[in-house]
């Protein structure tokens, strides 16, 4: 609510609430414009296909922390958290641009290291670095990535087209992510408290690789295409699994039933939340950053799509009257946003 002033505070309104109030004014001038705000990417017509168009900021000390995450990391990172976007609609990337602005804290090595990163990216998922722009910033690094993709129009995935009866899957293994830095911001700690102190991350290598080196989901989109199975809807896993759950519900205007024990955590997550005094399901359900798919697919096809190694059928889509729920292990129903949101 506006103050007497007239000011409100952002986080009143939360992210997704202010990204509402400032677009929700705009009209689409142009037929090409098929879907705007509201996905992982937008899509344009060009003719013969789509093209998916999305763009990611990383800012210093929000995104990442250069304590514990070597510029070559940061790099890399950038790029696959903006090719997530473009393989969450079901295309493939072709093309991405690069702007900078840091400080003079900054040398060209240090920037050629970014850019190591960039190029290593690039090469991994077959993308052509065709512009951007370089800036000056007072203080810290700041960095925006924007891939640009093609889909045949028949296959584009969007998030609001989720179908009563279509089966829940996601990819890859839950909560990692939200571990992994947990494990590096205690070890950052350690190190301000003791610079001589250097890490070692033995036990938890994977768990702290999935937060500082995310892979996007290639593999996933290129087997889909193969099976010639279309998701009903899809996006990536960046908040959260029940968040992006309540995106694709909420958008199509559907429920869900996701089954507790169908939620893939590892061994090493289940314990390492364990050791941090946090349910791993909460971890799986509301840890960010995982750069996993989460899609629906017709049941029909269900049986096709478990066959692809690393995807998983955690739950079913039902009618928006019967709500959003967590089945648990032990056979209760929980509200989905309640439980996600237990411990953060
Ligand atoms: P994702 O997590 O998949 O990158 P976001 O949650 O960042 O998506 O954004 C949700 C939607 O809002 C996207 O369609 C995105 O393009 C759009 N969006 C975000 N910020 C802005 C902005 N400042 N102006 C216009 N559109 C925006
Ligand atoms: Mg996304």
């Amino acid at each position: 609510m506006a103050t007497e002033k007239g000011r409100t505070e952002v986080k009143e309104l939360g992210e997704f609430g202010l990204i509402e109030k400032l677009t929700q004014p705009f009209t689409i001038h142009n037929e090409t414009t098929i879907k705007g705000v509201g996905d992982d990417s937008a899509v344009i017509d060009t003719g013969n296909d789509f093209m998916v168009i999305s763009t990611d900021f990383l800012v210093e000390n929000i995104h990442f922390d250069l304590t514990y995450a070597p510029l070559k990391h940061v790099g890399y990172k950038a790029v696959v958290v903006n090719l997530s976007d473009i393989y969450a609609m079901n295309a493939v990337p072709h093309q991405i641009t690069v702007s900078i602005a840091f400080s003079n804290r900054f040398s060209v090595e240090g920037l050629s290291e970014l850019y190591d990163g960039i190029r290593a990216a690039c090469d991994d998922y077959k993308v052509d670095l065709v512009g951007g722009d370089t800036t000056s910033s007072l203080l810290g690094l700041y960095i925006s990535v924007t891939a640009v993709g093609r889909v045949p129009k028949s296959k584009v995935a969007y998030r609001n087209t989720a179908r009563v009866n279509d089966a829940i899957c996601v990819t890859g293994d839950l909560g990692s992510a939200y571990l992994g830095l947990q494990i590096l911001e205690r070890e950052k700690q350690v190190f301000l408290a003791n610079p001589d102190m250097q890490p070692t991350f033995d036990q938890q290598t994977e768990l702290v690789r999935k937060t500082l080196l995310p892979k996007a989901r290639k593999d996933i989109i290129e087997k889909l295409a193969k099976l010639d199975v279309t998701p009903t809807a899809m996006m990536d896993i960046s908040d959260g699994l029940s968040s992006e759950i309540m995106h694709i519900t909420s958008q199509s205007n559907v429920g869900a039933r996701v089954y507790e024990e169908q939620i893939p955590i590892t061994e090493q997550t289940y314990n390492q939340a364990v050791e941090f005094q946090i349910d791993p399901l909460n971890c799986a359900l509301s840890g960010g950053d995982e750069y996993e798919l989460v899609f629906t697919v017709d049941q029909s096809d269900l049986e096709d799509v478990i066959a692809i190694p690393d995807v998983h059928h955690i739950g079913n889509i039902v009618s928006v009257s019967s709500g959003k729920k967590i089945i648990t292990k032990g056979g209760n129903e929980h509200e989905l946003k309640a439980l996600g949101w237990r411990h953060f």
